[in-house]
């Protein structure tokens, strides 16, 4: 068997071209109002990591692409907490500022928890304020983090059927694996969440009608973890020695036996970006009431 390739790339391009057509739409209906505002999103980075760099860029140009206003703020790497938590606060009253994005990692002077609970929780587009973590997990409306996101907008978009099925995660970091899991549990999977500690991981594994590694070890998950023809989702992104980017699953072995696989790169991280994009629609027409 070879495994149909989902196409983050693909799928991603479709979302973000009925974007463009929604943001030009309120674009039109807002033109001659006095007090409108575009849809903006704010893009924080501190210091000057590279990698960091690659993906704010990456972020602005996405805004750009779908017609969201984007406007980035740099600060030095020495930088104070306090200096953040006032550039936070400064975008919260902000009225051309719908969604607030404060790059991670951040220089080890500061306190991530503290400044991710600055940002106002209707601002909150990563998903990561504690409010928005507790609505998602009571299945309530709120900001939900891109890549769980975009791993279902994934499968649905692929016409694949999630209810009733058994979604085995590998992964239970705060950003993926935990909200991904809440995610696939309103959909009406049946959900295991494995990690590190978990025994017997391949036979647990080979439960999975849908199986999603999140775990961060470039060709980790084998053929040995996957039922024929069950659905392969790769959130992995792992930078390898000799310059290339490779996913959590052994891509050639498990593409032999499973029924459909994305690829690293062009899976999931495409569809984060255009995640981001969407959270910020959605921050945009809860803020301002605009449809
Ligand atoms: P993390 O380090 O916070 O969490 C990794 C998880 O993997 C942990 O819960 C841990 O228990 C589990 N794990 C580690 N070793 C294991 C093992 N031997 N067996 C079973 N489980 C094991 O990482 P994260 O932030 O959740 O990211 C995971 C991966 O996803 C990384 O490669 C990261 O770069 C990538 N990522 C991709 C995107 C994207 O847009 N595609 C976004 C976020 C993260």
């Amino acid at each position: 068997m070879t495994a149909a390739i989902i196409s983050g790339k693909e799928i991603s391009a479709q979302i973000r071209s009925q974007m463009k057509d929604e943001v030009h739409q309120i674009l039109l209906a807002g033109l001659g109002e006095k007090h409108f505002c575009p849809p903006g999103l704010a893009v924080i980075q501190v210091g000057q990591d590279p990698a960091s760099s690659i993906y704010v860029n990456n972020k602005k140009k996405a805004c750009d692409d779908v017609g969201i206003m984007s406007f980035g703020y740099e600060l030095p790497a020495d930088a104070s907490q306090e200096d953040l938590i006032d550039l936070i606060d400064t975008l919260n009253k902000d009225t051309r500022v719908h969604g607030i994005l404060c790059q991670l990692p951040l220089p080890s002077h500061m306190d991530e928890f503290a400044v991710v609970c600055a940002i106002d929780p209707k601002k909150d587009v990563d998903g990561f304020h504690p409010v928005n973590k507790g609505l998602l997990s009571i299945g309530r409306e709120c900001l939900v983090s891109c890549t769980p996101l975009g791993c279902v907008a994934l499968l649905k978009n692929q016409g694949i059927s999630i209810s009733g099925k058994h979604c085995v995660i590998i992964g239970r970091s705060n950003i993926v694996g935990k909200p991904l899991s809440q995610l696939m549990l309103a959909e009406n999977a049946t959900v295991t969440i494995a990690h590190s500690r978990t025994g017997n991981l391949p036979e647990i594994c080979r439960q999975a009608d849908i199986l999603i590694a999140a775990i961060g070890k470039a060709g980790f998950v084998t053929k040995d973890f996957i039922k024929p023809g069950a659905i392969v989702i790769d959130v992995g992104i792992n930078r390898c020695e000799d310059g290339k980017v490779r996913g959590d699953v052994d891509f050639l072995s498990v593409s032999e036996i499973a029924g459909a696989i994305t690829p690293v790169p062009g899976g999931v991280g495409p569809m984060t970006i255009t995640m981001l994009l969407q959270n910020t629609l959605h921050a945009y027409k809860a803020i301002t009431g605009r449809q």
